[in-house]
């Protein structure tokens, strides 16, 4: 069974929050000022599943997948990040993989971005 989380999706730039903050306040007129576009938007609220974290084996398949199209030798290769380090955080109470870090790139499943799914999320700012 798992819990359904409000998140607030900005209508103008697309940024999305989870965080208890903006879960707190009353969204009845939808008017919020957008923490990454700074403007006075509407947000649509918005329900899903708790986000999730990566196992070992997703990780390993990340690394694989990074090395071969993203890594620090691909600097010909069209649309490549040139990623040079990567580091994680492993929670050892779900035995999962909670935060990624992509050299300065940081996809962390808490506060605002405690309703994604860490795989997809990486993966999406991968093919981006
Ligand atoms: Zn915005």
């Amino acid at each position: 069974m798992s819990e359904q989380i409000r998140y607030l999706k900005c209508t103008n730039c697309g940024y999305e929050d989870s965080s208890i903050l903006t879960m707190s306040l009353p969204i009845g007129s939808g008017i919020l000022k957008c923490y990454n576009c700074k403007k006075e938007v509407k947000f649509d609220e918005l329900y899903c599943e708790q986000g999730r974290g990566m196992t070992f084996k997703e990780y390993a398949e990340l690394l694989k997948y990074i090395v071969d199209n993203h890594g620090w030798r691909n600097l010909l290769k069209e649309g490549s990040k040139h990623i040079k380090y990567i580091r994680n955080s492993f929670d050892t109470r779900t035995n999962l993989i909670f935060s990624v870090q992509l050299d300065k790139e940081d996809f962390t499943i808490v506060n605002q971005n405690r309703h994604r799914n860490l795989k997809d999320w990486i993966y999406e700012y991968l093919k981006s």
